[in-house]
This record gives structure tokens, C-alpha cells and sequence, in this order.
């Protein structure tokens, strides 16, 4: 069990963790990145991405692998482990394969993970129909009918997004009213493609990645328990993220559904002094790979100038 020092540890290997690792190895920084549960990221379960500048069509784990080179070949270092447990006040993280890092500066990178409904057979349609990112697959469904699962400001704008591309779009949701935003309720409701369907949950998802994917879901009313079927090329589900933010509880400043508070909007710095945050792992409005980047950048700059 090796005490290492390091003077930057970055936690996660998302494209925010991989710039940050850029911008610090190449400033000279000695510079770690644990690249944590998922290596590489949300990004990784992406099947192609088209909308990084500069790379074309690319699959998110390619995306991810040609970030961690270029921050390789810049001197990052990348273990492959898991911080299970920090001490912030003492500059520690402990990792699951039993080494310690000491470290002069964090930025944390964990991302946050997508919530999904937890039905069965969830798991092997993603990415065959399921996804969580309609800015990401909205694309394939192009004249297609799709339905969006939740109520909130993501769900809405989900469900927006999607009525430029596919050709049908449901709002499936298990209230009878929004909680998102008024304005974007009134785009919602006067939008001719797109039908709520209410008071209504998701309860069985029909088909097989082998079989062409998704090709419709069981419906539950919750009022009155009765079941219909609905047919739909894909599903977005739309219902909120959960940051991976376990390991810091009561040691930084957390909103209350737990993604760091930065001291300030827009700024990289948490309320701990050496401590940074960059990308989805703060409540954030747009979760894409180039703003995890910018974020990976800001908060790399940030222990520059305050490493010099
Ligand atoms: P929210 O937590 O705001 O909304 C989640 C929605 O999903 C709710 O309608 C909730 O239902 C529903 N839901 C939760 N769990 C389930 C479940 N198991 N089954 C079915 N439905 C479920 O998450 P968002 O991602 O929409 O937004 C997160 C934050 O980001 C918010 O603060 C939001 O305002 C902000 N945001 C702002 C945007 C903007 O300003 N343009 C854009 C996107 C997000 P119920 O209502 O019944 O609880």
C-alpha cells in the first residue's frame, strides 16, 4: 500500500478529466488522472458522436481513447483504479487497490450518471432504442416516432429537440402537469408533433438489440392501473442524473441533490481550497462533451495560475 505525491490528481477520465490533464501536464504540472469506474466516461456508452468540433463522425470511445493519448503523450500518468474514500482537509484519496495520493491540487471529474427507469431488459436495449441524450441520438431517429419519459426541463427540451427530427414524439409522464419551466410547458403543449401522455409510467420495454432494437413499451395509467401498449422506434428517458459526488459529502459545498456548488457560476473553484470541479459533475444546463472539455480547461488553468 504505497503514500504517493502528486501535484495534480485529477478524479475521472471523461473529457473534462482528460483536459484538464492536457492543459496540466503540458504547463509542466505532474499530473495523475484515476480514471475511476468508467474509463473514459458517459462518453463511452455514446455509439457516434457528431458534434465535437475538428473529428467528424466518431464513436464516444474513440473520442475518449484520443483524448487520454494526447493527454498521455503531453506526460499525464493514468491509473486505473477507484478513489473510495478523500480527506480533503489532509490533500488524500484513498483508491480501492489500497495506494494513497497526496496531492497539491484535485479537480474533480467524476461526471454524473444518467438516472434510468430500472426495468428489465434496460440494459441490453441501450443504445438498441434506450438513451438519455436526445443532442447525442436524436439523429437516428430521423421520421421516426420516439417518446421521451419525465417532466422536467430536460425531459421538455428533449422532447423539442427530438420534434425536429423524428416524426412523432410522446411525452410520457406520470403526473398531469410539468414541473419544467412555464415557457418551455408552452413550446411543449403548442407543439403539433408532440403528444404528452399523462399520469402514465413506463412499465416493460418490447424487443431485443437482435431484433431491430425497441419496437414499443408497455404503459401503466396510474390512476385507474390500466395497461396499453404504445409503438415507438426509440425511447429518451428524461429523469434527472445523479452526480458522483458520494465520497466528498460533508467535506464541500453540495446542492441538494449532491453535484458541487463552485463559489461562484461558472467558476471552477469549490469552496475548499485546492480543490476544483469541471464538467457534469456540477449541476450544469448543458451536458456535452465540449462543454465537459471547456470545463476541463477552465479548471486545469485555474491550478496553473494558482500553482505558479
Ligand atoms: P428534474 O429533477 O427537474 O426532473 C425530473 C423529472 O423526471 C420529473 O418530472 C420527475 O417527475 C421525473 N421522474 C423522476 N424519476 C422518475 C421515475 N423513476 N419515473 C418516471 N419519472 C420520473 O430533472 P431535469 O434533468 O429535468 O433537470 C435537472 C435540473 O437541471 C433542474 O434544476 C432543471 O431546471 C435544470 N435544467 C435546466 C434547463 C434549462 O434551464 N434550459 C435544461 C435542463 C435542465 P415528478 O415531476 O413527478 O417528480
Amino acid at each position: 500500500m504505497a503514500e504517493i505525491s502528486v501535484q495534480l490528481l485529477i478524479l475521472g477520465s471523461g473529457p473534462a478529466g482528460c483536459t484538464a490533464a492536457i492543459y496540466g501536464a503540458r504547463a509542466g504540472i505532474q499530473t495523475v488522472v484515476l480514471a475511476g469506474p468508467v474509463p473514459g466516461g458517459q462518453l463511452t456508452q455514446t455509439d457516434i458522436i457528431e458534434n465535437f468540433p475538428g473529428v467528424g463522425a466518431i464513436s464516444g470511445f474513440e473520442l475518449t481513447s484520443q483524448m487520454r493519448e494526447q493527454a498521455e503523450s503531453m506526460g499525464a500518468e493514468f491509473v486505473e483504479d477507484i478513489a473510495i474514500s478523500a480527506d480533503l482537509k489532509k490533500h488524500e484519496i484513498v483508491l480501492d487497490g489500497g495506494d494513497t495520493y497526496k496531492y497539491n491540487s484535485l479537480i474533480i471529474a467524476t461526471g454524473a450518471t444518467a438516472k434510468y427507469l430500472g426495468l428489465e431488459n434496460e440494459d441490453e436495449l441501450k443504445g438498441y432504442g434506450i438513451s438519455t441524450c436526445a443532442t447525442c441520438d436524436g439523429f437516428f431517429y430521423r421520421n421516426k416516432t420516439v417518446a421521451v419519459v419525465g417532466g422536467g426541463n430536460s425531459a421538455v427540451e428533449e422532447a423539442l429537440y427530438l420534434s425536429k427530427i423524428a416524426k412523432k414524439v410522446y411525452l410520457i409522464h406520470r403526473k398531469n402537469t410539468l414541473r419544467a419551466e412555464s415557457a418551455l410547458q408552452k413550446r411543449l403543449l403548442s407543439n403539433e408533433k408532440i403528444s404528452p401522455i399523462w399520469s402514465s409510467k413506463v412499465v416493460k420495454y418490447i424487443g431485443s438489440p437482435t431484433k431491430g432494437g425497441l419496437t414499443s413499451v408497455i404503459l401503466e395509467n396510474i390512476i385507474d392501473n390500466s395497461q396499453s401498449s404504445l409503438d415507438i422506434d426509440g425511447i429518451f428517458i428524461a429523469i434527472g442524473h445523479n452526480p458522483n459526488t458520494e465520497i466528498f459529502k460533508d467535506q464541500l459545498d453540495l446542492d441538494e441533490k449532491g453535484f458541487i456548488k463552485p463559489i461562484e457560476k461558472g467558476s471552477p473553484k469549490t469552496n475548499v481550497k485546492d480543490v476544483y470541479v469541471a464538467g457534469d459533475v456540477q449541476e450544469i444546463l448543458c451536458r456535452q462533451a465540449i462543454t465537459a472539455a471547456a470545463g476541463g480547461c477552465r479548471a486545469a488553468m485555474a491550478v496553473i495560475a494558482d500553482q505558479n
